[in-house]
This record gives structure tokens, C-alpha cells and sequence, in this order.
């Protein structure tokens, strides 16, 4: 019998710090001084296939295993920015990280015993690690870590260990390190409550089921309710709205729902209530953050958050969102919260996660000009006169640089975000629409593989490497800022999902693809500064046709008809214009070497043909014609052809890429003289394991079992 010990670095099991400057000691342990000066890091590897264009030294792939490969992002700009911006941004990026094992927890009320388990396994053990077992429980760890739990982070189908419950037993025994213990619990005891959790493949197999025939709580794994039925959960919640009235607050979205003594509770999540341990530290780091505020708007919305996490009332949720809206001119952003309700399969309550950024001025001035011509945009779109709208403003977004990003947004991370959720926010007070451009380079930076694969000649090829990340944004903006803004529905027709039912969606993004594609090769685009020649408009063309005729195919079941509405709109844009162009050879369908190659012999027509498509979709929305797009979309944009899709899915399975990627995040560095802090430094680790386990060391305030 070993007796659990000692050696534990985890910060779980000490004393919160109250003050920022301890706090920074805590943190930044023996850390930079601004006398030793501020080294750059050290030059990563590189690999000439994956670094990003133009940037050879950093290698944005560092490691694959099971689906997934790691990526990092780079912060350009970072360095340039004043002393003051970069400690509001260490300020939050500590605030971020803080809340990190909330997520593990809301998921599975078991993620955290399980990985810090495994964590002390992999620090500690002391035997034979060169092993089939070993090398098992490192890789189902990081899987762990990659899914924030135990479950996967698409599939939602709980992992399989591939290794024993008995060898599992062992690695716990033989390890000489403190465990998670319940109080009283015996190290045996612990082996024993997590086998089945583990190994048991019946035991909450889901993470979240929306499987209708079933009670989607008790078929869930997530941790959002504890002994409610579904009906039970909705009972509760319908004795609190207002009979016809619209829910003003976002009811669950801060809680877990439990039965005590028969009677459901709320357990709201605050500051000396659930997730305290961490909340608490989130808020002292937002604290310290509002000393440095840019200005008035900021240092508003973020008093506003550290209020709604003290109360956890659902009205200073709204009142923070409201002020966080108005915060429009700073430089430095943040979204810290339970925010996005996809793992509560009622979709009410919040994941906690966080992103940290700053505005990419160059890129927000190029969406800024793309909307101050709005009108111009208007006036040249090819279609009938009546549909055009006579005064029209281009809707301003933000393109941002990523800092950080934790919880529910981290490993995995959206590119865009749009916010708040709450509907009555945005309709009265509106919402922020970013783009992650920093995170959608990096992923443009691995893209070469496939992009190469699925091109003809050597001419597109070169082609979507000098131009192929710009002309991706611009038809991002395009699409956004101009697209889904533009033309106007006749008099006395309804709106798109009365009229048009359930092809409303696809109908308004093959619109707003199509608006992108109609100008992408306008020479308006280059006048404006946007882009340098109108080739960059033709490497939009090749893209677009390549993804929609062959590469989107990778992501659908063999022998399934095409669901998504984006996937939907881009084949029945790409499949019409290729039909018909069939007389002119347009785009000429090649083969070579049994593959198969969409290849665009003429720009020109190819425009002509889109901004018919284009004129036609606007007719239809104008006048609610549903009969036509229920054609169009039935004939174009459903079936798949079985023979090319299973040859699409032969050449990723020969490319060898994984299905998933996610993100390590740089490390930030105060530089300090004395306890101030007088610079911050980035750092780009390259060692996905080594990142966990120092998060590990650093930010797991939670007790194991909540
Ligand atoms: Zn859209």
C-alpha cells in the first residue's frame, strides 16, 4: 500500500494569494526581472511545409495524435504595444486561464478526479514508462485535455482508455504522489469510483443527447443537473416565465439545477457560491485589470462583470453585456463568462470560457472601408432595380488578434464570434461581431496540404499561396459586411423563414456567398486598396469551386445527402455555375491519375454566371417564391455523387490529416522591477504536454469533486 504524499506541485492544494502582487509571485514564481532584460523566445523549429507564407522560422503544427493535431497562433503586434496595454491584456489572460477547470467540471462531474489522476500518474510515476500501458494513459490524457473531459469534443462519445482498468489500478498504486481523495476516501476507495467511470463503456457513454425519445438529462453526462427529470427542469423554469412575455434574463445561465430534499435548487455560480475557489481569482485578476483601463467604456463593462460575478444576478449579466456592447473604441477586448448554452442539451446553462484579444487595426480598416461603400456595393449588385435597397449601411465589424483563450474556447476555437445571445440585447442594443484573425492565419497556414491536392496545375497552386489567406478574408468581409445586408423584399411579403421555409437559410447564404463572389473580381476591390490585383479575385473563384465540388465532401458520411445550409449553398452555387458554363467550358471537369479536378477555364463568365445566380436568389427572397428555391436547392444542392464522394474521401484518407485541430496559447511574462510591472513578454511553447501540466501546476483551484 503506498500512502498518498507530498510531492504535489498542483496549486490546487494551496491557499488563494488576495492580492494582485502576490498573486504574481505565486505566478510568475522565479520569473523575469526587468534587470536580466527581456530575451526574445527562442526561434521555434521549423518545417518548411507548415510554417505560415512568409514566416518560415515558426512552425505553427507541433504535434498529432488520435484525430487531432496541435496548432499555434502567432500574436503579431504584441511586442509593439505600449507597456500599459500589454498588462490590461496580462491582467485578463490570468483571469482567462483562472476559470479554465470550471469547464472540466460543468462537463463531467468526474473530469477533474479523472485528470488530475492521470496528471500525478504522468508526473510522478516512477516505474517503466517506455510501455504500451504508459504510452496508453499519456495519449488518453491528452485527449482529456484536448476535450476538456473524458468525452470527445465533437462526437460527445466517451473516450476509450486503450489500456486496462487493472493497469490503471497499478499506475495509481505505484505512484507516489498526493491524489484527488474525496474526504475519508482511500486510495483504493478513489480506484475504485473511477474504474467504471474509466473503462465502463455504458456508464455515461454521451456528453450531451438530443435524442428526442429519450429524457435528454438522464442520457446526458454533462453537469448541469443533478436528479431532475427533463420534466422535471422544465416545470421549474415555466413557473417562472411570465405567461407570454419574452424570458428579459437569461434563466440557468450561471447555474447547476439540483433536487434537494425533493425541491429543486439553483446553485448559481459566484463568488462564495459554486466555482468560488476560481471566481475568486477571475475577479482579483479583473480587478487589477480595471486599474489599467483604456478608458471610461471598459472600465464600466469590466466593473459590471466583476459585479455579475459577485451576485450572480441574471440582471447584471444583461446590464454587463449592455455595457460591454457600448465598449466600442477600445483597443483591448475580452469575453470572460458562461457564455455559449451548446453542452446543456435544454440549452439554457453557460459554459465558462474565455478569449482574450486586441484589435488588428489593418484589418478592421479594411472592413471599415468595405462598409463605408456599402452603397456603392448596392447600386452595382446585379439585380432588378426594384430590389434594390436606395440607402444601405454596411454592418461594422471587428477583426481581432487572439491573446489567449480558455474553457469551452480552447484547445478547439471558433474564428468568428458574435455576441451577446441574449435576443432582446441585441434587438434593442445590438451585438459585436468579430472575426479571430490570427487563429484563422494559423489555420490557413496547414491548409497547403489539401489545398494542393485538390488543385489542377502548378499555376493554381502558386496561386492560392501568394493569394489564397487574402482572398479568404475578403470574401469572409464580403459575405458579412455587404452579403446578408443587401437588397430589399417587396411590399407586402413576409419574412425569409415564413416565405421560404426551411430553404430560407440556404437560400440567404448562398446570397451573401454569391455578393462575395460577384465582386471578389471587381476591379472596385483594388481601387479601394483592398487587394493588389484582381488575380487575388481568381484565387477566391478557384477556392470556392474546389471546396464546394470536391473538398466540403471530406466532412459528410459516405452515403449521406448534404444537411448543413453552408454546405448546401456553396454546391448549389458551384454545381449551377458549372452546368451551366457547360456550353462555354466555364469550369472543365479533369482527370488525371483516376482524381478528379474542377478547373476554371474562364473568370469572367464564370462572374456573369454567378451574378445571374445572384439576381435570380434575390428574385426569390424579393418575392417569396418558394416553389423555385425548393427547386434549385432539391436539384443542386442535395444528392452527392456517390463515386466522387468516396474518391474525395480516398485522398484525405491518403493525405493522412487529421479530422481536428486546436490551439496551444503563448505564454505571457511580466517583466518586473520591484512588484511593478514594467513590461510583457510573449512566449510561444511548442509542447503541448508540457503547456497542460503547467496550466496544471498553476490554475487548478477547484477542489477535484464540486
Ligand atoms: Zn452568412
Amino acid at each position: 500500500m503506498i500512502s498518498p504524499l507530498t510531492r504535489s506541485r498542483g496549486a490546487h492544494f494551496s491557499r488563494p494569494p488576495t492580492t494582485v502582487s502576490s498573486m504574481l509571485s505565486s505566478i510568475v514564481g522565479a520569473g523575469t526581472t526587468a534587470d536580466q532584460g527581456a530575451d526574445p523566445p527562442a526561434p521555434a523549429r521549423a518545417t518548411a511545409d507548415e510554417s505560415a507564407p512568409g514566416s518560415p522560422e515558426f512552425r505553427v503544427e507541433v504535434e498529432r495524435f488520435a484525430d487531432v493535431r496541435i496548432l499555434r497562433y502567432r500574436v503579431p503586434g504584441f511586442e509593439a504595444l505600449d507597456a500599459r496595454t500589454k498588462k490590461l491584456l496580462y491582467y485578463l489572460y490570468e483571469a482567462a486561464l483562472c476559470g479554465r477547470e470550471i469547464t472540466y467540471d460543468q462537463k463531467y462531474r468526474y473530469n477533474l478526479g479523472v485528470k488530475r489522476t492521470l496528471e500525478q500518474i504522468v508526473r510522478y510515476y516512477p516505474g517503466e514508462r517506455d510501455t504500451d500501458d504508459f504510452r496508453a494513459l499519456t495519449l488518453y490524457l491528452k485527449r482529456v485535455w484536448f476535450a476538456n473531459g473524458i468525452h470527445h469534443h465533437y462526437a460527445h462519445d466517451k473516450f476509450a482508455p486503450g489500456f486496462s482498468a487493472a493497469a490503471f489500478a497499478a499506475f495509481v498504486r505505484g505512484t507516489p504522489a498526493e491524489f484527488p481523495l474525496r474526504a475519508g476516501q482511500s486510495l483504493e476507495e478513489l480506484i475504485a469510483e473511477l474504474t467504471p467511470v474509466m473503462f465502463d463503456a455504458q456508464v455515461d457513454a454521451k456528453l450531451v443527447s438530443k435524442n428526442a425519445d429519450r429524457d435528454v438529462l438522464t442520457s446526458s453526462a454533462v453537469n448541469f443537473y443533478s436528479g431532475l427529470t427533463q420534466r422535471e427542469v422544465e416545470t421549474f423554469y415555466a413557473e417562472r416565465a411570465v405567461e407570454g412575455a419574452e424570458a428579459r434574463v437569461a434563466h440557468g445561465i450561471n447555474s447547476r439545477l439540483v433536487k434537494v430534499d425533493g425541491v429543486a435548487v439553483e446553485q448559481v455560480q459566484k463568488v462564495g457560491g459554486r466555482y468560488t475557489e476560481a471566481i475568486e481569482r477571475i475577479v482579483a485578476w479583473l480587478e487589477a485589470a480595471v486599474s489599467c483601463a483604456e478608458n471610461e467604456a471598459q472600465r464600466a463593462a469590466l466593473e459590471k462583470l466583476i459585479r455579475f460575478y459577485r451576485t450572480g444576478s441574471l440582471e447584471d449579466w444583461d446590464d454587463y453585456n449592455i455595457a460591454w456592447l457600448r465598449d466600442t473604441d477600445s483597443h483591448v477586448d475580452v469575453v470572460n463568462g458562461f457564455i455559449e448554452v451548446y453542452n446543456d442539451p435544454l440549452g439554457m446553462r453557460g459554459t465558462f470560457e474565455s478569449v482574450v484579444s486586441f484589435r488588428d487595426p489593418e484589418a478592421t480598416r479594411r472592413i471599415g472601408t468595405i462598409a463605408a461603400a456599402a452603397q456603392w456595393f448596392e447600386n452595382h449588385m446585379p439585380f432588378f432595380g426594384r430590389h434594390k435597397k436606395q440607402s444601405v449601411t454596411g454592418i461594422s465589424g471587428k477583426v481581432i488578434t487572439v491573446v489567449i483563450e480558455s474553457g469551452d474556447a480552447s484547445p478547439t476555437t471558433p474564428i468568428g464570434i458574435n455576441l451577446p445571445n441574449s435576443d432582446w440585447i441585441r434587438r434593442e442594443h445590438g451585438s459585436k461581431s468579430v472575426t479571430l484573425a490570427n487563429v484563422v492565419a494559423a489555420y490557413n497556414a496547414v491548409r497547403g496540404g489539401a489545398d494542393r491536392e485538390f488543385s489542377y496545375g502548378p499555376a493554381e497552386v502558386e496561386r492560392n499561396a501568394r493569394y489564397g489567406e487574402l482572398a479568404a478574408m475578403l470574401h469572409v468581409d464580403l459575405h458579412e459586411v455587404i452579403g446578408h445586408g443587401s437588397g430589399q423584399i417587396e411590399r407586402g411579403v413576409g419574412p425569409l423563414h415564413e416565405t421560404l421555409k426551411n430553404y430560407g437559410s440556404t437560400l440567404e447564404e448562398a446570397r451573401a456567398d454569391l455578393v462575395a463572389l460577384y465582386f471578389a473580381v471587381d476591379p472596385k476591390l483594388v481601387e479601394l486598396g483592398l487587394m493588389p490585383s484582381v488575380e487575388v479575385g481568381h484565387a477566391a473563384y478557384d477556392q470556392f469551386i474546389r471546396n464546394a465540388l470536391l473538398q466540403q465532401l471530406n466532412r459528410v458520411e459516405l452515403g449521406k445527402d448534404l444537411e448543413e445550409d453552408h454546405m448546401r449553398n456553396r454546391q448549389l452555387i458551384a454545381a449551377w455555375a458549372y452546368e451551366h458554363g457547360l456550353a462555354d467550358n466555364v469550369i472543365e471537369r479533369r482527370a488525371r491519375d483516376g482524381k478528379t479536378f474542377f478547373v476554371v477555364n474562364d473568370y469572367t463568365k464564370l462572374r456573369a454566371l454567378f451574378g445571374r445566380l445572384l439576381r435570380e436568389l434575390q428574385r426569390i427572397k424579393s418575392t417569396g417564391d418558394y416553389a423555385a428555391i425548393r427547386e434549385l436547392v432539391e436539384r443542386y444542392a442535395v444528392k452527392v455523387d456517390p463515386a466522387l464522394h468516396a474518391e474525395v474521401r480516398a485522398r484525405y484518407t491518403a493525405l493522412d490529416l487529421p479530422a481536428y485541430a486546436g490551439f496551444m496559447g503563448p505564454r505571457l511574462v511580466p517583466v518586473l522591477r520591484g512588484e511593478e510591472i514594467v513590461d510583457v513578454r510573449i512566449e510561444y511553447p511548442d509542447d503541448f504536454t508540457a503547456q497542460m501540466l503547467e496550466y496544471a501546476d498553476q490554475y487548478a483551484f477547484l477542489p477535484a469533486w464540486n
